[in-house]
């Protein structure tokens, strides 16, 4: 821990006017300087630095702090980094109290960032990107052609495109590594550097044979990994078209072989890089981030160099892991949402869906770019222009929004296996009740709904998806979370209905009543493909009844409702049960006669001088036999 007097020393010693002055333009104004906010976007400066107080504020956004503070929001670093920053830019000692690291001999982080450091300049020099200087290692050729590959221009080219380039490739420490095996291992040796230091860092291999150290990145085009401080960290290899033999020659006769090598190679983890913890153009991107307030997070770096290049300077990767929890928090000293641009294929789709849970765990914001169908964000800039890219990203869909969509797809569902649609529908109300925001988690389930109601009446889905919304129901209401596999919804029958299709389940023989039979027509829906159903049974079976055998031929929505009638049956009496059938067909007639009849009166009501007087006496004449018919003769 760093003593607060150390803290408080830190502090008096830091010029605040002339640190913040590094990045921000800064006038003075009154006992103040004035400038334009780094935190936000604005024309105007609200941004105050007061030199006395060590302290600034923005009247924009509201940020505001010590030297410290603006050292870690600006560069993303937690207080202890932050305060040795300080101190060490102040010359101030820092005697940490208690938990004094054991005497550890070896490489220090320090050893592992300047051997880093080395290498990539390394690299970089063999590249030969540079305009004046000796030209970089012949070999490197593949490494250009890689780079024309995904659109850098000539580098004789005198365009704002090609210096855009350049200097993207300059801020990335772009670089190659060279086909020998001990091409970088034999220059280090050179610089005095230790190859056990080289090793910890990850860019040496010991031999097996325990004689010294070979190189680990042999023929790749190199990509630094840089922290928010633009420290190396690590390197990403990206193979290259392998070198012919006339080409290696003798001086580089141990290129390893035909095997084709892995696409890309990252260092292994080392004292200053955690797997999953960096992100690819992080350094880079920080400044156009803040400026925009999101990232745009592509899978690969070349995708992000390229992008850069194109102008999209606020795009980072997740170097070669999925994205974790780490890189979104990181993410959110910078920025508060993320969206996510993977490419357009079943891997990208995979990995986006994968990023919703690290997002909401880091208090990112996720919104979702959906590339078109085999394009990444790399080629679509390409191929379609900037716009494409940018249009793509300015309407990029929130994150449970496109899962949904996702999933509900209309032609995907449609191509679908029945327990795939069963697979898909579950997802979504997984999706919602794993949503915790109960604004977000209402929304989300209209949005589910009204997709679902459209694949049933596209006729692209079973109109069993009524299921969909029974789970969403128990999702949204956190009950059962664990949903067993979704059983037919369960429909009530209307009172009436329920009444008169009980009736007969007690006693079939009354299908065969005259009276009866004459107002069975009033039934609709379920209730009359039941009665059909169990006139076919009965007929089927001598007018016995098997449950099992008509339940299933009964509608499934109304299985409950039957299996209960079958199994307890209500009337004891053929007699009772006709009484109280008939009792309910009547119900039934008196409200179908005046829906009917109310129909007559607004058409009459609406007709009245314009219909023809003929007409008018015609629907008069309905009426009244309307009142007059019953179903009993
Ligand atoms: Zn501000």
């Amino acid at each position: 821990m760093i003593p607060p007097e150390t803290i408080a020393t830190i502090k008096e010693r830091t010029d605040i006017v002339a640190l913040i002055g590094e990045s921000v333009k800064l006038s003075r104004s009154g006992r103040s300087f004035k400038g334009l906010c780094p935190f936000h976007k604005e024309k105007s400066g609200s941004f105050y630095v007061h030199p006395d107080r060590g302290f600034y504020h923005c009247f924009g956004c509201g940020e505001s702090g010590s030297a410290i503070d603006f050292v870690m929001k600006q560069n993303g670093l937690d207080f202890r980094e932050a305060a040795v920053l300080l101190a060490e830019r102040a010359g101030v000692t820092i005697e940490e109290t208690r938990e004094k690291r054991p005497e550890r001999t070896g490489p220090t982080k320090d050893d592992v960032y300047g051997v880093n450091n080395i290498a990539a300049a390394f690299f970089e020099h063999e590249l030969g990107l540079a305009r004046t200087g000796p030209k970089g290692n012949p070999l490197a050729r593949h490494a250009l052609a890689e780079l024309k590959k995904r659109g850098m221009p000539s580098l004789s080219d005198e365009s704002d495109e090609a210096r855009q380039w350049q200097n993207t490739l300059a801020a990335f420490r772009v670089g190659y590594a060279p086909a020998e095996w001990d091409g970088l291992a034999s220059y280090l040796k050179r610089q005095g550097v230790s190859a056990e230091v080289a090793e910890r860092a990850g860019l040496l291999v010991p031999r097996s044979n325990g004689s010294g150290h070979y190189d680990r990145f042999r023929h790749r085009l190199m990509f630094a990994v840089m922290d928010t401080l633009g420290r190396v960290v690590a390197f990403s290899g990206r193979a290259l078209a392998a070198p012919s033999a006339d080409e290696l020659g003798p001086n580089a006769p141990s290129y390893d072989g035909p095997e084709p090598p892995a696409k890309y190679l990252n260092s292994p983890e080392s004292p200053v890089y955690t797997k999953g913890h960096q992100l690819f153009g992080l350094y880079q991107a920080k400044r156009a981030m803040r400026e925009r307030g999101e990232a745009i997070l592509v899978e690969g770096n070349f995708d992000v160099v390229s992008l850069h290049a194109a102008g999209f300077e606020h795009t980072v990767a997740p170097l070669g892991t999925a994205f974790t929890i780490d890189q979104a928090k990181l993410l959110k000293r910078f920025v508060p949402r993320v969206v996510i641009a993977f490419d357009g294929d079943g891997a990208g789709a995979k990995a986006t869906r994968a990023s919703r849970g690290p997002c909401t765990e880091g208090g990112l914001e996720g919104r979702v770019a959906q590339m078109p169908k085999g394009l990444d964000p790399d080629e679509l800039v390409r191929t379609q222009g900037r716009a494409a890219l940018a249009n793509l990203v300015k309407n990029a869909r929130g994150m449970l929004e496109h899962l949904i969509n996702d999933a509900l797809d209309g032609d995907a569902f449609a191509a679908s296996t029945l327990s795939e649609q069963n697979a898909r529908v579950r997802a979504v109300a997984k999706l919602i009740s794993d949503e915790n925001e109960p604004t977000l988690r209402l929304m989300a389930k209209s949005y589910a709904d009204r997709l679902s109601s459209q694949l049933v009446q596209q006729g692209r889905a079973p109109e069993d998806l009524s299921q969909l919304e029974r789970l969403i129901g128990q999702a949204v209401s956190g009950k059962d979370r664990e949903a067993p596999a979704p059983r037919e919804a369960q429909r009530t029958l209307p009172a009436a209905e329920a009444a008169i299709v009980g009736a007969l389940f007690d006693f079939p023989s009354l299908l065969d009543d005259r009276r009866v039979e004459n107002g069975l027509g009033l039934l609709q829906g379920e209730s009359a493909l039941a009665v059909v159903a169990l006139r076919q049974h009965v007929r089927a079976h001598s007018q016995k009844v098997d449950p099992e055998v008509l339940l299933a031929s009964l509608p499934r929505s109304i299985h409950s409702f039957a299996a209960q009638r079958l199994a307890s049956p209500r009337f004891e009496a053929d007699s009772s049960a006709r009484t109280h059938l008939l009792e309910n067909l009547e119900k039934l007639e008196a409200t179908s006669r005046k829906r009917e009849v109310a129909a007559a009166v607004m058409t009459l009501e609406k007709g009245s001088g314009t219909l023809p007087f003929d007409a008018q006496a015609e629907i008069l004449r309905e009426l009244a036999a309307k009142r007059k018919r019953t179903f009993d003769e």
